[in-house]
């Protein structure tokens, strides 16, 4: 089949200057915790983290622990260590040899701008839908839509096709214990897959809006594209320069497709170093639990509730806090400690 755009190798100077500017502030937050609050009056989360979408996985992170979300963008360089220390990179090799193996031509395109790096996704969908409907297996497809208001961005592991003809999604997840995990952890998974299914789902029945895209994504429909980015989709005969156009041809691609939603949900357990199976599981879709469960969390980013932390005096919750980067500073935690000890010691009384 066609090559794949692998990876991105540099985005110009305008937007590492913009990442800086939104990052810089919370850095010099958290070093001084006096300055540290878990909710701003009147400011949404969104508001507040410059979020104008949000990617799946942070559904997953915030169905763990809300608070340690906040502290993730309050404390960025925290986060940044705690995935280093989590080998979250040993997990990347596996996805990443899994993905050179759907697609051994895969090549690297250097983009230029937002526009560019988010066509290159489009791009690489456009590419896997006609593969999908001859039911061959796709890896690292893109997902992409509202839900509840909110605009979402996933990637899905794998999809393909089952000897019984269903449409399955499968997301692997690589753990540093030779173990399935733990319910706590399996919670945020089976929710990042029926998120999935959701915006696969909606893709497939049309709901895309190409203003919804560019307004969520804040993108300039008639950017063109950078020159290489130019000749990588010349070479895969798309007509396309600018994003707007790509945004088009994508809507059309969707529409004439046939793609079915997705039938079966699935998650595969790998052992991160040695890369063995260490088991699967089915994940039921219960849509209306499931629209209820995103309710609950989008009223969190938007300001609608205070953030939720761990459950301190929940047995199978607590430990989630002694292996948190965030534990020895947490207020959430400190608080619920302090009012744990005082409600001990009337009780005693
Ligand atoms: Fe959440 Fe516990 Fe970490 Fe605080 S210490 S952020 S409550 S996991």
């Amino acid at each position: 089949g066609q090559s794949l755009a692998k990876k991105e190798e540099r985005i110009d100077g305008q937007i590492k200057k913009r990442g800086h500017k939104v990052v810089a502030p919370f850095e010099r937050l958290s070093n001084n915790r006096s300055t540290v609050t878990l909710s701003v009056p009147d400011q949404s989360p969104m508001e507040r983290f410059s979020k104008h979408h949000l990617n799946v996985t942070q559904l997953c992170e915030q169905s763990w622990c809300e608070i340690k979300v906040v502290y993730g963008f309050l404390k960025p360089h925290m986060k940044r260590r705690e995935m280093r220390r989590t080998a979250v990179t040993t997990g990347a090799s596996i996805h990443l040899a899994r993905e050179l193996e759907a697609n051994p031509d895969a090549m690297t395109v250097v983009v230029h701008t937002r526009e560019d790096r988010e066509a290159l996704k489009l791009i690489n969908l456009i590419q896997m839908v006609p593969a999908l409907e001859a039911g061959q297996l796709v890896r690292e497809f893109p997902v992409l839509g509202v839900l509840d208001g909110v605009f979402f961005l996933g990637v899905v592991d794998e999809l393909y096709c089952s000897k019984s003809g269903d449409l399955v999604l499968s997301e692997l997840k690589t753990r540093s214990h030779n173990s399935l995990p733990h319910p706590a952890q399996a919670k945020g998974h089976s929710l990042q897959v029926g998120v999935y299914k959701l915006l696969f789902d909606s893709m497939v029945h049309g709901s895309m809006k190409r203003d919804q895209l560019l307004h969520f994504l804040k993108l300039r429909p008639h950017q063109a594209f950078g020159s290489e980015l130019q000749r990588y989709a010349q070479k895969l005969g798309l007509l396309a320069v600018t994003f707007g156009e790509l945004v088009d041809h994508l809507l059309v691609v969707l529409h004439f497709s046939n793609l079915q939603p997705i039938d079966k949900l699935c998650l595969e357990y790998r052992h991160q170093s040695s890369g063995v199976l260490i088991g699967n599981r089915e994940v039921e879709f219960e849509e209306t639990q499931l629209r209820a469960e995103l309710r609950d969390y989008l009223a969190f980013w938007r300001g609608e509730r205070e953030p939720h932390g761990v459950d301190i005096e929940d047995i199978e919750e607590a430990w989630k806090c002694r292996m948190c980067p965030y534990e020895e500073s947490c207020e959430w935690r400190r608080n619920r400690l302090q009012e744990v000890m005082i409600d001990g010691s009337k009780k005693a009384k």
